[in-house]
């Protein structure tokens, strides 16, 4: 089922997301429905707070890139419960787009690798390491779940320049290919 994805302006894409236990209601279902609605909506990754729910659970699927980084051919990921537990390497920068931003598109800068604790859609736990574009998108979902979006990483010059834009999503003027749910139509 394709669930409609937040936009910013909605609180709960502000809320710190809270862990979740094996017995969390339907979340199988949830994880299908939340790759699905990527999918749909063209997202190489989604957080569960994109589609009004304020826990620790996002999904990625690294496969789109795999003309680049091979190594990501089927790659996807489901993450639980995910704690960052170190950044290193370089800082790097490139631009980034999210589903709860449409029509936005601004370089960030982020840790070139990550370590990172989660656990599996059936709750096994795994300590990896990720780096290059895989340790970026990590990162972006995982933002989502600690209540951060990717333009808190912008300078305030980049974000008084897009606040027209801002503003025609939170007052749903937007228009995108995908369901959405805006603070105000
Ligand atoms: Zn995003």
């Amino acid at each position: 089922m394709i669930l409609p994805v937040y936009l910013y302006g909605q609180p709960v894409l502000r809320k710190v997301g809270e862990d979740i236990t094996p017995d969390y209601p339907g979340l199988e279902k949830l994880i299908k429905d939340m790759f699905e609605t990527m999918y749909h909506a063209d997202g190489v990754g989604l957080a569960a707070p994109q589609i009004g729910l304020p826990i620790r659970l996002f999904v990625i699927d690294l496969d789109v890139l795999s003309e680049e980084f091979p190594e990501y051919k089927d790659r996807q990921l489901v993450m639980i419960n995910a704690h960052i537990l170190d950044r290193d390497g370089e800082d790097v920068t490139r631009e980034e787009g999210c589903l709860s931003l449409p029509n936005i598109h601004e370089n960030v800068t982020r840790k070139n690798r990550i370590r990172i604790k989660y656990c599996d859609e059936k709750f096994v736990e795994h300590e990896e390491v990720f780096d290059g574009f895989a340790a970026r998108v990590v990162q972006h979902e995982y933002d989502h779940i600690d209540g951060k979006m990717f333009i808190d990483h912008i300078s305030l010059i980049r974000k008084q320049l897009i606040k027209g834009k801002l503003n025609s999503i939170l007052t749903g003027k937007v228009r995108t290919s995908y369901r959405v749910a805006a603070t105000r139509r």
